[in-house]
């Protein structure tokens, strides 16, 4: 069966309007030129800014990435006693940052999105440590050409134990601030931006103005998040005309770089591709619904999919089985599949009874499927996170989606889409709340845990009323979001 959407592309959007380098060759990655030809046509211009600000990014990357002999200097120089970094930091040539793994897929696909755009704007190399384990293993292909973006495995790397840093560490911004030392001359510095910073002012001057003219002096950023921290980025008055230029429609930030950045592996390609095949190429419409639950917000099944289907059906993204009948005769009826993902199977498996005792008749036909329903998450694992990637990317190639709220699984699947998403809204006392969803008002992830602190009043203030395209989200009301 054909796979591809029926539209012959246009040879200038194999590269999606410049947003991506056609330096690749095709065969180490089916994905990157070929997802376009799954999903649906992106309503959300790129600006000629970004194109050529990624093709400089590439450039510095190729420049100073792992194997070249700037980055033998740059980490020979972390080797040198600290009286001799205050003036070698100065004259570094190139300057890094480096991610770490926490959380789940989705947390992870943000985090190192929130990493790239910061790197973007500060001239630094994004590099991804691999936490030691195979979870980043044939997942994505390499995004930067001639280069990688993975941290070399080496064990004299001298800065240790990435995985085991903390808010306290020594070497954080945290305890430099507050041993009253200049943040400038230290030869690398932890960046704690996990949800866990809120109280604490010095992590989260990070986001401020006068604290970034000084970081730009440290050759070695290494940070920790669990958190789409892009909107806090725009907080900073430093950091406006460029973003502006780069992202004209601020809510298309995570579209457009999620885009550039996430290739699935040949491997999770295959996964994607042989699904679509089997179950959606024929469809005339695709529905995601994506279910997820969290211990925080308890439901029960039965109240859980009784909310699914109201807010499907009444915002019209499923039939109403038995008023489904009454096309006309003769018209063949249309096909509307379904991909649930979810860790658990009953959700489809419910929605799958319904319609096949029901929805064969009529205008539409309904058919359900679900790839996988694993259970639990088990974000350490390389096959795991596979699978988990080939959902998010399934979910993509939707014409609409049902999210859960709060869910960075759901965020990645709607931004890769570009798609403003139905919002499956948390529970109120382990009940679904009246309105069973919410369209969004943006296809943007919500950034959980944005800095308390008030840069320009140094106080605490409300990271949602500073600047004017930063806005509380809906399914979140502590976060805020671009619109
Ligand atoms: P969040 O916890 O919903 O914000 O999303 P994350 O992706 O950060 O973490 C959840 C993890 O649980 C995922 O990365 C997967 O490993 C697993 N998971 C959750 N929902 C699904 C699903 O629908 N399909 C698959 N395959 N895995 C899931």
């Amino acid at each position: 069966t054909a796979g591809p959407l029926a539209t012959v592309p246009d040879p200038r959007d194999r590269l999606l309007g410049g947003l991506l380098s056609p330096d690749f060759d095709e065969t180490s990655c089916h994905s990157r030129y070929r997802a376009l030809l799954y999903r649906r046509p992106s309503m959300h211009a790129i600006s000629s800014y970004l194109v050529s600000a990624l093709r400089r990014y590439e450039s510095l990357h190729r420049r100073c990435g792992p194997g070249t002999p700037a980055y033998a200097r740059a980490v020979e120089r972390l080797r040198e006693p600290p009286n001799a970094s205050a003036t070698s930091s100065s004259s570094a040539e190139c300057s890094y940052l480096v991610w770490n793994p926490i959380e789940g897929l989705g947390n992870r696909m943000l985090t190192i999105t929130s990493g790239f755009l910061y790197a973007l704007l500060t001239d630094r190399v994004l590099l991804l440590h691999s936490g030691g384990g195979d979870a980043l293993d044939d997942l994505f292909c390499e995004p930067f050409p001639g280069s990688t973006w993975i941290l070399p495995a080496d064990e004299d790397f001298p800065i240790r134990d990435m995985g085991k840093l903390n808010g306290g560490h020594h070497e954080s911004l945290r305890a430099v601030l507050r041993r009253g030392e200049d943040p400038g001359v230290a030869p690398w510095l932890y960046i704690h931006l996990r949800h866990d910073y809120s109280k604490v002012h010095q992590d989260q001057q990070f986001f401020c103005e006068d604290m970034q003219a000084q970081l730009q002096r440290v050759p070695w950023l290494v940070f920790q998040s669990d958190n789409y921290f892009v909107p806090g980025l725009f907080l900073n008055p430093g950091h406006e005309r460029e973003l502006a230029r780069m992202f004209p429609r601020r809510d298309a930030v995570f579209h457009h770089l999620g885009r550039y950045l996430f290739h699935p592996s040949n491997t999770v390609w295959g996964m994607v591709t042989r699904y679509h095949d089997e179950y959606f190429a024929k469809a005339d419409e695709r529905v995601g619904i994506q279910v997820r639950k969290f211990g925080w917000a308890p439901i029960s099944t039965d109240e859980l999919y009784g909310q699914i289907l109201n807010c499907s059906q009444r915002e019209g993204i499923l039939p109403v089985p038995n008023a489904a009948t009454g096309g006309s005769e003769g018209q063949p009826a249309k096909q509307k599949a379904v991909l649930v993902v979810s860790l658990h199977g009953e959700y489809s498996e419910k929605l799958r009874d319904l319609y096949r005792k029901n929805g064969s008749t009529g205008r539409e036909t309904v058919s359900v499927y679900q790839p996988t329903h694993l259970g639990a998450q088990r974000s350490g694992e390389q096959h795991h996170n596979q699978k988990a990637l080939a959902e998010m990317v399934l979910l993509s190639f939707s014409d609409a989606v049902v999210t859960s709220a709060v869910s960075t699984f759901g965020y990645v699947g709607q931004g890769l889409a570009g798609l403003r998403p139905w919002v499956l809204m948390s529970p109120v006392d382990r009940k679904a709340p009246d309105a069973p969803c919410r369209r969004a008002a943006t296809m943007e992830p919500c950034f959980h845990a944005p800095p308390r602190y008030d840069c320009r009043a140094k106080a605490n203030g409300d990271a949602g009323r500073i600047v004017r395209h930063v806005r509380h989200c809906e399914d979140f009301p502590q976060g805020v979001q671009l619109v």
